[in-house]
């Protein structure tokens, strides 16, 4: 008998922050496209997991329940990803609730920002199209702006507009890398860092940082990402070897707002997801 190898893609995003499917479509469409395990990892809320994990249970396929948290270390922004914590973990609620109001916070100045450039666009504009999001972001601002006609898509809007660097770019509060890997340990979960030398990012983290990372209690790296070219993907999985981090790899699916992350792009090994889904030690919910 012939196995076939399991295919499994760890960082995906809902309706719940920046993506465009539902919880449940978007587990629908990971099985449709013949997907063994997903993780929903939507940006910095545990919003979307209930919806998702009755969906999975509906469609068959193994729902990992994570989130993608905005950090920074070092004047570098660096995404982590967390897997399984404990959503009711006080400490992590905290941080959490911190990094979201940073991003609603954020919201008006970028608008004000917007409007002194010419263009009209609310505050109500963009709570429109985020709908049911928690998580409110750029992405969504560039919704606004594409509704309103003044950009054709999300890249454009970045490149002109939204970007570090650009007229509109307004910074926002990150939670301290090392604090939240921790926090994320003590919740039972498991933390590797996403994308980490991924574009859009500034300034990133320095090969150094990892071994001091790894210290913390992260766990993984993020190695097969769209926005690693081959030679990062080579020097990342290098440093993974040497400090005994997990190799991960996903697509960062966001539906139709972002082409070329389509669902199973990159998947992880599955050797790999066994040594992640031996770390997991929260006992909620089981
Ligand atoms: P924010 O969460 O507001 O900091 O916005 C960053 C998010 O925007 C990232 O996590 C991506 O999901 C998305 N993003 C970044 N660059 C682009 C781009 N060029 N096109 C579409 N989405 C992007
Ligand atoms: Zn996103
Ligand atoms: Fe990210
Ligand atoms: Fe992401």
């Amino acid at each position: 008998m012939v196995t076939r190898r399991p295919r499994i893609d760890l960082h995906t995003h809902s309706s719940r922050s920046d993506g465009t499917d539902t919880p449940a479509e978007l587990v629908a469409n990971a099985r449709r496209v013949g997907l063994d395990v997903v993780a929903l990892t939507d940006h910095d809320s545990t919003a979307g997991w209930d919806e998702a994990t009755d969906a999975a249970g509906d469609v068959g396929i193994t729902l990992v329940r994570g989130l993608e948290v905005s950090c920074a270390y070092a004047g570098a922004s660096v995404h982590l990803l967390a897997y399984e914590p404990d959503p009711t973990h006080e400490g992590l609620l905290a941080e959490l609730e911190r990094v979201l109001d940073g991003r609603n916070g954020r919201l008006p100045r970028t608008i004000e920002r917007l409007n002194a450039l010419g263009m009209e666009i609310t505050e109500n504009d963009v709570r429109a199209v985020a709908g049911s999001a928690v998580a409110t972001g750029r992405p969504h601002v560039a919704d606004a702006l594409i509704a309103r006609g003044y950009v054709a898509n999300r890249e454009e809007a970045f490149d002109r507009l939204l970007k570090t660097g650009r007229p509109a770019y307004v910074e926002r509060y990150a939670a301290d890398l090392v604090t939240m890997i921790g926090l994320i340990v003590d919740a039972g979960g498991v933390a590797v860092v996403a994308h980490p030398w991924g574009r859009g990012a500034g300034s990133v983290l320095e090969p150094e940082a990892f071994p001091t990372l790894k210290a913390a209690g992260l766990s993984g790296i993020e190695v097969d990402h769209n926005d690693h070219p081959a030679s990062a993907r080579e020097q990342l999985r290098a440093i993974a070897a040497e400090s005994d981090l997990i190799v991960t790899g996903s697509s960062d699916y966001h539906g139709h707002g972002k082409a070329d992350f389509d669902l199973g792009c990159n998947t992880t090994d599955p050797a790999e997801y066994e040594r992640l889904t031996g770390l997991m030690r929260s006992k909620f919910g089981a």
